[in-house]
């Protein structure tokens, strides 16, 4: 994950690691996808973060097939969003829309019915333990054909009980599969190290010898530090999904804790239906 500068892009030039590029702006996409293709960089897709609602992008011919990762605020005009629609389709589009506001549950309701993946991002509070959860069921176990939902249908797709897959998956949150460079080429764990200014490396030439630093390794299993204080998650049926991950936004597991566990639940359901071995209606 890295911010869109020409001479970072360089020193990462034909390297092999996928890359995720940041932009300020839409207008910026075209520039961006030029110096991706002058670097021969392998890109995993374009974050884009604007305060523009979705309504108000309008798509142009050289974004097709570009994987975008789109952050709005929320969608904007629907009449307007109606209009944009056959162009909407043409892209390889995820819209991210912040969960903290809930008209974005609904937001995400809809544009999953017009065929656009979505997904909420669940990083910052509060939340709508409920409507969340209705939404879950909806990605899940709706009848109409619609686009996903993450993290719901994400989870759907990767969970295992045996593997570590949560819903921070969704948002570039995992550490251990995403790390953040700033303009200088210093890595950074997470979005907040960046922000803080707390690099766990002074520059990317150190990459290689990641695995092996005491901070990273800390990082990657900070989850068990939930065992040894013996917290909230520790005894939450829901863990298997989350690992701590909502913890900073409901404390005490009030509304987390029942969401998780029953987002668990859909998500296990799901899998059963999927490979037949669901519940079927009784026989005489
Ligand atoms: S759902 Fe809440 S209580 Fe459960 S693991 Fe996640 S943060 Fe902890």
């Amino acid at each position: 994950m890295l911010p869109f500068h020409e001479p970072l892009l360089a020193r990462l030039a034909g390297g092999g690691r996928p890359v995720v590029i940041e932009l300020g702006h839409v207008r910026e996409i075209g520039t961006a996808l030029a110096a991706v293709q002058r670097h021969r960089l392998d890109l995993r897709c374009l974050r884009i973060r604007t305060t523009m609602p979705l309504s108000s992008i309008t798509p142009e011919d050289g974004w097709w097939r570009i994987p975008l990762a789109l952050y709005v605020p929320h969608l904007g005009s629907l009449p307007q969003l109606m209009r944009r629609l056959p162009q909407l389709h043409m892209l390889n589009l995820r819209v991210y829309l912040p969960a903290s506001d809930a008209v974005n549950y609904r937001g995400a309701r809809i544009l999953a019915s017009l065929g656009i993946e979505s997904a909420l991002e669940l990083d910052q509070g509060p939340l709508e333990w409920d409507k969340l959860a209705d939404l879950a069921i909806y990605a899940l176990f709706g009848l109409r054909p619609r686009a996903a939902i993450a993290p719901f249908n994400d989870l759907a797709r990767r969970y295992r009980s045996s593997e570590r897959v949560d819903v921070s998956f969704s948002h570039f949150a995992d550490p251990t599969a995403y790390l953040f460079l700033d303009e200088a080429g210093r890595v950074f764990l997470d979005e907040a190290d960046r922000q803080a200014g707390k690099p766990l490396l002074a520059d990317l030439g150190g990459l290689d010898g990641l695995a092996a630093l005491p901070a990273f390794r800390e990082r990657r299993y900070r989850w068990q530090r939930h065992f040894l204080s013996r917290d909230e998650c520790a005894c939450c049926e829901g863990w298997r999904i989350c690992r701590g991950t909502l913890a900073h936004l409901n404390g005490d597991g009030e509304g987390c804790r029942p969401f998780c566990s029953d987002l668990l639940d859909a998500v296990e359901e799901y899998q059963a239906r999927q490979t037949g071995r669901g519940p079927s209606v009784w026989q005489p």
